[in-house]
């Protein structure tokens, strides 16, 4: 690991740390400058590959759910524990069956669902993100049977 502030190749590590189930968190220190910084080491699952709506092939990356999470949740939660909390929830979801190839309209449908059950706004801004008008225009319909539902109820 190189120091981030001189590019020297040895740093010392000076403690190590579980942050979560899937992390470890170490701090290290730069032997030639003494910078202080620290890493985070999560484990990669090679053998799920996603494909993109354009044909493209990448690796799977909770990352990547995590950011859309925190994006649709904006900041009416205690981000980091509850966009982990769904991000596990969503991973596991996906890949539950041992899938070796997932698409990127799978992963949107897991998270869409997901967040529908959790807050509906944040589903709401999850699907203008990341849907098209098309499917906009449904979800609009359903909205409107829904209150109409309430409106004989009431
Ligand atoms: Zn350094």
């Amino acid at each position: 690991m190189h120091c981030p502030q001189c590019q020297h190749d040895d740093t010392r590590v000076l403690d190590t740390r579980s942050q979560e189930a899937q992390a470890i968190k170490r701090r290290r220190q730069c032997a030639a400058c003494g910078f202080r910084f620290s890493t985070l080491e999560k484990p990669i699952r090679e053998d799920v590959s996603v494909e993109k709506r354009d044909g493209r092939i990448e690796e799977f990356d909770r990352q990547k759910i995590a950011a859309s999470l925190q994006c649709a949740l904006k900041k009416g939660y205690r981000q980091r524990d509850v966009v982990d909390a769904l991000a596990d929830q969503i991973v596991s979801k996906l890949l539950a069956t041992k899938p070796q190839r997932l698409t990127s309209t799978q992963i949107g449908e897991e998270v869409m669902r997901c967040l529908k059950d959790f807050d509906a706004l944040a589903y709401v801004r999850y699907l203008s993100v990341h849907r098209t008008f098309a499917d906009l225009d449904e979800f609009r319909k359903r909205i409107g049977n829904e209150e109409k539902k309430h409106g004989d109820v009431v």
